[in-house]
């Protein structure tokens, strides 16, 4: 029974837009092992009576803060349609949070490289107590019966407007970030996939319309070999295909050689976990680079041809209000206004259960109670004005969205509030000349480890 079509439904919550990869990646572990499950993305439809009643277990995938809170609803949902159904969970997320989902929520949380241990379970085998971190044989990712990708993020370049496919070269990070998610799971180790494997996953999106790939490692640079290998199997059997990748900044600056060559093989953009300019905040956050290598990967990514769109954590407990004015100063000062989604601008430090922050004592005096509905713990400032600041950066964003403002204007008026809350003078929002810079990015944005509310999704440009 258990086998049959539909019998072993696999929902994924959210993937910033993109075709899931993580419930494709199990559908094939799956079938290989001889089940038929289904797949839904709930970013593209809903969990019907008859497809939840037609399961005998439901498997919610959830790599992300946001797709935990819509999995945990969708959960609620599912026991509503179907009482008595077994529901898991896999994903860096539910690993963090498992507590709170086996609380009458879950019957089961797994994580790391985890479908073998997903077939053992629906075969009737133990659920590991601990992620998983062991290689694994890795089929390609079964994509059949998804969304076709014309309902996905695309890649927006000056005139150019087509759908990005998404692929994993690598799963986990070789670094310890206290704020990422991925370290409490993976701890440190990351595994490849093999070439073949991803380009043929690459070969299936193509043909189904992708024009760019997005490669989804946590860090493409993890492995530079591997990921060298991998742009040039790209390039050569699809020299048109584009590609961005994400990198941190210290990999910027110690792969530098590899970068022209990325370039050469279609490479467009680099998201990279800046986070902040503050020497203090990097430290606390362990982020392994210091302010002045953030321009030194601006003017190296320059050098070879490569955008860098910064990812940032604009308000932590450590953030200064001179800090978060230098930060926007420091956007504009560089042009980058185009590079980043003005929403970086209100991301706040999110700290999940078993976060790596809350090992460390510098965050104690900060940290309120865990708050189970909102899956984080709540924190507060030391400076009242910098949660003022937060919350007002916020509406400026939702203001300039909801006018259609330019997004030079929403960061000249989230400057000046910042300046005046600073300086306790009111300072006007300086005139500003509208551009449209032809920056390639995707349709919707990457947040590496911090993000926005799911209200805030929709302010995304
Ligand atoms: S923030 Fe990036 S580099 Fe740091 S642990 Fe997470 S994935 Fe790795």
């Amino acid at each position: 029974m258990i086998r049959e079509a539909g019998a072993v439904l696999l929902v994924s919550c959210y993937e910033l837009g993109h075709q899931p990869l993580a419930t494709a990646q199990a559908a094939a572990f799956l079938r290989r092992a001889g089940f038929h499950p289904a797949q839904l993305d709930l970013a593209q439809g809903i969990l019907t009576p008859a497809v939840a009643r037609r399961a005998e277990v439901i498997v919610f995938s959830v790599p992300m803060h946001t797709a935990l809170r819509v999995g945990v609803e969708a959960a609620e949902v599912a026991k509503e349609l179907h009482p008595g159904v077994e529901i898991g969970f896999f994903g860096h997320y539910a690993w963090l949070n498992r507590e709170y989902l086996l609380d009458g929520i879950a019957d089961w949380v797994l994580a790391g490289e985890s479908e073998e241990a997903l077939v053992a379970r629906l075969t009737g085998g133990a659920v590991p107590q601990e992620p998983v971190l062991r290689r694994l044989d890795f089929p390609v990712p079964f994509r059949e019966g998804l969304p076709s990708l014309d309902h996905y993020v695309t890649l927006e370049h000056g005139d150019r407007s087509v759908p990005a496919g998404y692929v994993q070269g690598s799963r986990g990070c070789l670094h310890l970030c206290r704020h990422c998610p991925i370290p409490p799971v993976y701890d440190g180790r990351f595994f490849a996939i093999p070439v073949e494997t991803v380009l043929a996953d690459i070969r299936a999106q193509v043909a189904a319309g992708a024009g760019h790939i997005t490669f989804g490692d946590p860090d493409f640079l993890n492995g530079p070999g591997h990921a060298r290998k991998l742009a040039q199997a790209l390039h050569r059997e699809f020299p048109d295909v584009t590609f961005d990748f994400t990198a941190k900044v210290e990999h910027l600056l110690k792969h530098r050689a590899l970068l022209p060559e990325l370039v050469n093989a279609g490479a467009l953009f680099v998201v990279s976990a800046v986070e902040s300019l503050s020497d203090t905040v990097l430290e606390h956050l362990e982020k392994g680079h210091v302010r002045a290598d953030v321009f030194e990967a601006l003017r190296l990514t320059r050098e070879a041809g490569l955008t860098l769109r910064p990812s940032l954590v604009a308000f932590t407990p450590w953030t200064t209000l001179d800090d978060y004015v230098d930060l926007v100063e420091f956007v504009v000062a560089q042009g980058l206004i185009w590079h980043i989604d003005p929403i970086q601008l209100t991301i706040r430090l999110l700290i999940p259960p078993g976060s790596g922050l809350l090992e460390r004592q510098a965050i104690r005096p900060f940290l309120g109670p865990l708050e189970p509905g909102r899956l984080g713990y709540r924190w507060t400032h030391p400076d009242p004005r910098v949660d003022a600041l937060c919350a007002t950066v916020t509406k400026l964003m939702e203001q300039g969205n909801s006018e259609g403002a330019e997004p030079e204007v929403i960061v000249e008026r989230i400057r000046s509030a910042a300046v005046t809350i600073r300086d306790g003078n009111p300072v006007s929002p300086r005139p500003t000349t509208p551009s449209v810079v032809p920056v390639p990015r995707l349709s919707e944005s990457w947040f590496c480890c911090a993000e926005p509310a799911p209200e805030q999704l929709v302010t995304l440009r």
